[in-house]
């Protein structure tokens, strides 16, 4: 087998998603380096945070967390990049794992039942081939033991890429576009909703309002990575 990995990794070495050096054989989709030097925020310990701060006077959340700080050229970005338009899964299990981590430690998280990613349009998810966030999720529950939910909350209808959009313009695009199918089947749990990056968090706040139709639902959010300045 490990003749085998050798004589593959001469024709595919394999590189770090973070940074694109080649891997040593002791590393494994990101290299040491990079898992030292990538921007923890800490979040996931404090109630009361940037990222948190974002969504209030707008919708109530338990918990609200970013692992990363998000900078433009940034290793974040390039792991995060890799995940979305690379089709590099093993991005977002490392992300997912890494949040896990950190959740399972957090006196904060405790009471998670179960953890939802937001989900993509369906056409957007056939031509990607999977969800980066439900990627996310996977890696979360491989270290938390969480269950991933994908069948409730469901995306109703397509939206526009958000990229080049103003706040109000990303809102008019996602408001309503939520659905959650069946309310009771999250009555009174505690949601974990997962995204890749907060920017806006006018993703997150549509699945929110979708979430909240769920009697006594309590909803904290975790993502990779967050763009708060
Ligand atoms: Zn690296």
């Amino acid at each position: 087998m490990r003749l085998l990995n050798d004589l593959l990794s001469l024709f595919y070495p394999e590189i770090c998603a973070a940074c694109g050096t080649l891997l040593h054989r002791n590393e494994n989709t990101v290299c040491l380096s990079c898992r030292h030097l990538l921007p923890d925020t800490g979040y996931e310990l404090v109630t009361d945070n940037p990222v948190a701060r974002m969504f209030w006077g707008r919708i109530r959340f338990e918990q609200v967390t970013g692992m990363y700080f998000f900078s433009k050229k940034g290793k974040v970005q390039h792991l995060i990049h890799e995940l979305k338009y690379k089709n590099n899964r093993d991005a977002g299990i490392f992300l997912g794992q890494e949040l896990g981590k950190r959740l399972i430690e957090s006196p904060l998280y405790r009471s998670i039942d179960v953890i939802v990613p937001v989900p993509l349009h369906p056409k957007r998810q056939r031509k990607r081939g999977y969800n980066q966030s439900e990627v996310i999720a996977k890696g979360i529950s491989e270290m938390t033991n969480w269950p991933v939910n994908i069948n409730n909350l469901i995306r109703a209808s397509t939206t526009a890429t958000q990229t080049k959009k103003s706040r109000a313009a990303r809102w008019e695009n996602v408001k309503g576009i939520f659905v959650l199918k069946n309310p009771e089947a999250f009555a009174g749990k505690h949601i974990l909703l997962i995204d890749d990056v907060i920017t806006t968090g006018s993703t997150i706040e549509a699945c929110a309002i979708a979430l909240s139709k769920a009697g006594s639902i309590r909803v904290s959010v975790a993502a990779a990575a967050c763009a708060t300045s």
